[in-house]
């Protein structure tokens, strides 16, 4: 058994002292409103294994908008409220927010379906979750402040670092489940119980999982290429005969294996590169997956996965313009061409991060490879100095001329045919004479 002050050690060691703060606070508005208060869920999970977990979910035994509302006229908080669902949000100044729920009991009128909400006591809605390790409450009212609640064995499934389901049919009631099993035993280094895992290749067996949604299932699927190492998701997927669902021609090859090896490494590589740069890591994860699918299939999986019609012929688009593009530079680099660095610039500006990334990684050639990573090191950035004002004042008249000037000196740049001021203004007279 857990002793409330062990939990409250806790929360002052992996908490910023704010967030101790207003889970005290949250327990006093209970205390106020005579509303019993708990912490939930994957924060409480992450708080016993000493990690912060950034999203706060409370539930409120009893009417979670009105505890809400309370709370917030008290702290300077607005609040978003979802009367369907009896939920809210808390959101403070700042941007800080804290998920409120009531006691309730979702079902599901059919598989993969959105749940529908009724209201019931801590213990149901617990029971509702995903797997054990998810069903931890933390009392906040004041009296019982740090009381631990364990109804499903979680503590001990932490301890033995175990993914487990609390019945057997959480999968056929969602089989979103089934990635989710498969997130956290990657994210926290866990393992799916075995009897857990036969569950799952029953569903899958049962093909359970053609039945989801394609929003949730690329929701899930995301997630798991968004997670710090998703290679041993993906290979879990696999090994588990998921990847079919997302299309049938997805298979982990051992080429495929390596693809994703080199996205590995790039996305290191660049995230080292450009700190603060965005791009979605994910689709260069993604784009690999689908390495070996054809353009058609490779639409059908992203309607498979419900992309947004736009989204979907961006991606088809980045997919043909980087073989387009990279392809034939691979080329005359095999025929042991030179290839100049106006020439690298002018063929990969213009596609985005993740295609520039994913054809780095897939390219067997490291001439590619140094090509497009001098492309990000040196030659993105680079530009004339010559402003529009100077060749103004030079005599070239506005218009695509100018453009055309413009990009005759970058070249001249990029291949360090030009390095100062006066270089570029030699260059553009000579060009206008
Ligand atoms: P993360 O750190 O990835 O956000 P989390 O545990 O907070 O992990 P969420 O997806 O935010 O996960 O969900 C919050 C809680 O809601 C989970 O702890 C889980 O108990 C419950 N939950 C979410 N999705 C499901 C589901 N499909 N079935 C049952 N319970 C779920």
């Amino acid at each position: 058994q857990v002793k409330n002050r062990e939990v409250e050690a806790l929360m002052r060691k992996a908490l910023p002292k704010r967030s101790v703060q207003i889970l005290h606070d949250l327990g006093n508005t209970g205390d106020i409103l005579d509303l019993a208060v708990y912490a939930v869920g994957g924060f409480v999970r992450d708080l016993l294994l000493g990690q912060e977990n950034a999203d706060v979910d409370v539930t409120v035994d009893g009417d979670g908008i009105l505890f809400a509302e309370t709370f917030a006229a008290s702290h300077g908080c607005r609040v978003k409220s979802h009367e369907k669902f009896g939920t809210a949000v808390i959101v403070f100044p700042d941007g800080f927010k804290i998920d409120v729920a009531s006691t309730r009991l979702e079902y599901y009128v059919s598989p993969g379906a959105l749940p529908t909400v009724e209201r019931s006591s801590l213990k149901m809605d617990l029971y509702r979750r995903d797997f054990t390790v998810n069903t931890l409450a933390i009392s906040l009212n004041a009296p019982s402040f740090g009381k631990l609640i364990d109804y499903f064995g979680a503590y001990r499934d932490l301890q033995a670092k175990v993914i487990r389901v609390l019945h057997n049919l959480s999968f056929v009631e969602d089989p979103t489940r089934v990635f989710r099993a498969i997130r956290f035993e990657q994210r926290l280094g866990f393992k799916i119980a075995k009897h857990t895992e036969d569950l799952i290749k029953t569903a899958v067996k049962m093909d359970f999982l053609v039945k989801l949604g394609g929003r949730r299932l690329l929701s899930e699927l995301v997630q798991i290429l968004k997670e710090k190492e998703p290679i041993n998701g993906i290979c879990r997927m696999a090994s588990l005969g998921l990847l079919r669902f997302i299309h049938p021609g997805l298979e982990l090859t051992p080429e495929l294996q390596g693809t994703l090896e080199e996205v590995r490494y790039v996305v290191s590589w660049f995230d080292l590169l450009y700190l603060e740069r965005p791009y979605e890591r994910w689709a260069v994860y993604f784009l690999a997956l689908c390495e070996r699918l054809t353009q058609e299939q490779f639409l059908d999986t992203c309607t498979r996965l419900a992309v947004s019609e736009h989204y979907r012929e961006r991606l088809a688009e980045m997919r043909r313009q980087g073989d387009e593009l990279v392809g034939p530079m691979e080329r005359k680099l095999a025929r042991g061409e030179q290839v100049e660095n106006s020439e690298i610039y002018f063929t990969l500006r213009g596609l985005p991060v993740e295609i520039l990334l994913y054809q780095m990684a897939k390219s067997g050639s490291s001439e590619v490879k140094r090509c497009i990573s001098l492309y990000f090191t040196k030659l993105h950035g680079t530009r004339p100095l010559l402003k529009g004002e100077d060749l103004k004042q030079l005599g070239v008249k506005p218009g695509p001329l100018f453009r055309e000037v413009l990009d005759v000196v970058l070249s001249a740049r990029l291949n360090g045919k030009v390095s100062s001021k006066e270089d570029e203004t030699a260059l553009v007279r000579n060009l206008l004479s």
